[in-house]
């Protein structure tokens, strides 16, 4: 356990609750009476700490979350969270006890993962969501397959509570896109009738995630998978947002500066000398690097930080532990101060930084370090 002095020395991530908290009463504006939310906390919560995520969404009402693996899983319920947890992806057929045990809900692949879990000694019946392919063409039995997903639902091994599909372009504005959408959504219901009037019990429906949910809003299945969104931020600048909720980002990136120093025409900074002064300038260095997973390739892209209420561009190439700024137009800079690498503004948001680092959102937070400590921003 490091020092309380520690947590804040170097580099660290700053979580706003309250916004987590407004975002999810944003979020149900939008919601029919019966939808409820399903929380995606896969990848450590996009950065943001999947515990003090998980924790503060079941404080504030939230029943039901999403992991990538069971490995996410159970540390969620090894850390006492007791809402349903379901693994969205594939789960190693000799690690589906572990789903049993720590009371998890596992997605079925397909046919051939129904099958090969027949042939199973399991202790109980596995809780599981049926995933149906409607055109992503990822994981999922192929929503023509009525056949083969029927036989999913008479294996005995399965204690279905649910059944669901993914949208793959419900976040762009082409016509096109929408089309197929669409047309997703349309194979997705029919499929779900044609179980239904075959007697199936689907249990609970579900299809949209973040996009799907503000996009294609008349919808009204048991639960939307919220991810990106909740986390109040677009997945990039260009995303169709078509509700354009007020969601607030709650992650922050703030480091410290170590040094502060002079330098003069032709100086050059950081590996590579890609940049060179043309004038005498005042550089500081920040505790922050691409280890702590800002992008390299931000470097000499303009990006900008923020330090005492002014913004400074990032100069010469990130190394994997510092950085260097240009604070020449900021008075009284020092050892200590705290620099914003990712907040609330635009200049400095998650959509900026992702973009200019030729990603989105969801990547640059998803991939945020192991080094940083995660802090809760007093209230
Ligand atoms: C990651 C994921 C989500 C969440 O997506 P967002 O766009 O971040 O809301 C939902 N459903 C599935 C199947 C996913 O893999």
């Amino acid at each position: 356990m490091k020092n309380i002095s520690l947590l804040k020395d170097r580099a660290w991530i700053e979580i706003d609750l309250r916004n987590l908290e407004d975002n999810i009463q944003e979020i149900k504006k939008i919601l029919s009476k019966k939808t409820k939310i399903m929380a995606v906390v896969k990848a450590n919560a996009y950065g943001h700490g999947d515990l003090l995520i998980a924790k503060e969404l079941e404080r504030i009402g939230i029943e039901d979350f999403a992991v990538a693996t069971v490995e996410e899983g159970i540390k969620l319920r090894k850390n006492n969270i007791k809402g349903n947890i379901l693994i969205l992806g594939f789960t190693n057929f000799e690690d589906l006890k572990y789903v049993i045990e720590y009371d998890l809900i596992q997605t079925i692949i397909d046919y051939n993962y129904s099958e090969k879990i027949k042939v199973l000694e399991l202790k109980s019946k596995l809780k599981c969501h049926i995933k149906i392919d409607t055109g992503m063409n990822r994981i999922g039995e192929k929503y023509e397959e009525l056949e083969k997903i029927s036989k999913i639902y008479e294996n005995k091994k399965l204690n279905i509570l649910g059944t669901f599909s993914h949208l793959c372009v419900s976040d762009s504005s082409v016509a096109e896109d929408i089309e197929f959408t669409k047309e997703q959504i349309k194979r997705f219901d029919e499929c779900i009738k044609k179980l239904k009037d075959n007697g199936y019990d689907t249990g609970k429906i579900h299809l949209q995630s973040s996009y799907g949910t503000v996009n294609y809003n008349n919808l009204c299945y048991d639960y939307v998978r919220m991810g990106i969104l909740m986390y109040g931020v677009d997945s990039s600048i260009e995303s169709y947002n078509l509700k354009r909720l007020n969601l607030k980002p709650v992650l922050s990136l703030k480091a410290r500066i170590t040094s502060v120093k002079k330098i003069y025409k032709n100086d050059s900074v950081s590996y590579g000398r890609t940049y060179i002064a043309k004038n005498k300038q005042k550089i500081a260095s920040v505790s922050i690097g691409y280890a702590d997973g800002l992008p390299r390739n931000v470097s000499n892209k303009g990006l900008l930080v923020k330090v005492k209420d002014n913004y400074a561009p990032v100069i010469g190439r990130i190394c994997m532990d510092q950085l260097s700024i240009d604070v020449s137009n900021i008075k009284e800079v020092e050892v200590g101060d705290i620099v914003t690498l990712i907040g609330i503004e635009k200049e400095i948001s998650v959509e900026e930084v992702a973009s200019k680092s030729g990603t989105i959102s969801n990547e640059l937070l998803s991939r945020l370090g192991y080094r940083l400590n995660r802090i809760i921003k007093e209230k």
